[in-house]
């Protein structure tokens, strides 16, 4: 990997972390407890609570994505990183950056 893919590659998980984190704001306002007022119906509570189990389930994802990509973003730097764990060729940019933490090249990954 050169030193402008490094770069371009720090970059991309940067904008990414950005974005992961700003869901996670979104998501961490839509699992707020849910009041047990009369103004909604027990219908759209009972939707309420199930939109909020969707939510808590998608925030616990991008958490996850989210500390993927805090740990790939320190890894960059190492002259190892970006190499296939198996066959030791390249690991493409996008990859890296759609699945952060991989450590195999599509290849080895699929067999
Ligand atoms: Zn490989």
């Amino acid at each position: 990997m050169t030193d402008t893919q490094r770069a371009e590659l720090i970059e991309q998980l940067e904008r990414e972390r950005g974005t992961t984190l700003d869901k996670i704001a979104e998501f961490q306002v839509l699992v707020q407890p849910i009041s047990p007022d009369n103004a909604i119906g027990r219908v759209s509570r009972m939707d309420a609570i199930s939109n909020k189990a969707i939510n808590e389930r998608a925030l616990h994802q991008a958490r996850e994505r989210l500390t993927r990509l805090e740990n790939t973003l320190k890894r960059a730097t190492s002259p190892e990183f970006g190499l296939c764990m198996r066959c030791r060729s390249t690991i493409p940019i996008p990859r890296l950056v759609a699945i952060p933490g991989t450590v195999v090249c599509v290849e080895c990954a699929s067999t």
